[in-house]
């Protein structure tokens, strides 16, 4: 059985390099500029240049290392999650580049996912819609991050561990008020009367049923936070 250790390399010099074992062939190569596979899978991975397989059927704990170690522009990359564009063709030409050199005037907003595939996606949408975007695993880090900086939207999961997403927007609104929006993410709480009550109780701003689609994620951060002019080549 191989180790299925990902050993990043040093390279101070970019962070495009991120070397690791194959989980087959255990030859190490460098995802970074390795190829995506076109598995027909929600989640896509890398392609080994040495074996030629993808680890779309890696053991989970290789998957989650992986990703856990992940560069930020592999992680939350288009390929990854095939996403929809106009004509329906996934789309990852000209995600980041424009977006970061105007960054400081667009709304900023705070993503709240325990689970790291939901967190890129959904960063990957926000950073292409046209957002700038800051992501933590758990409730008690946004509390921290929307006390020390100034974020416009939190979009957080309704369920998780310790602290669920609604009381993470009680005591958003409770400390900022108004100035932050929250649009709450969920599998679980749709029906109708969780809808209300999360709106009426929890202060909610805007509730979105997962999965997630990046049409309805678009509309409301658009309602909560428009963008003062258009940026995002997909978004209309
Ligand atoms: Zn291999
Ligand atoms: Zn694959």
């Amino acid at each position: 059985m191989p180790d299925f250790d990902v050993v990043p390399l040093d390279s101070p010099v970019t962070d495009e390099r991120y070397v690791v074992a194959c989980w087959k062939c255990d030859e190490d190569f460098d995802a970074a500029v390795a190829a995506w596979c076109t598995c027909d899978a929600k989640l896509r991975t890398l392609v080994c240049p040495h074996c030629a397989l993808c680890f779309c059927q890696a053991p989970f704990s290789y998957k989650r290392k992986f990703w856990t170690d992940a560069p930020k522009s592999l992680r939350e990359h288009t390929r990854r999650f095939c996403i929809p564009t106009q004509d329906g063709v996934a789309s990852h030409a000209e995600e980041t580049r424009e977006s970061r050199s105007s960054s400081e005037d667009r709304p900023h907003v705070l993503i709240v996912d325990d689970e790291e595939p939901i967190r890129s996606l959904a960063a990957c949408y926000v950073e292409k819609i046209g957002y700038k975007v800051t992501t933590v695993s758990t409730p008690e880090e946004a509390l921290v991050m929307t006390d020390a900086g100034s974020f416009d939207v939190v979009l957080t999961d309704a369920l998780m561990p310790k602290m669920d997403g609604r009381e993470l927007c009680r005591r958003l609104k409770e400390e900022h008020g108004d100035q932050i929006k929250v649009v709450l993410m969920t599998s679980l709480y749709t029906a109708r009367h969780f809808r209300i009550e999360a709106q009426h109780v929890f202060k909610v701003d805007e509730y979105l049923a997962k999965p997630l689609r990046y049409g309805e994620l678009r509309d409301a951060l658009h309602r909560v936070a428009p963008l003062s002019r258009e940026r995002s080549p997909i978004a209309k």
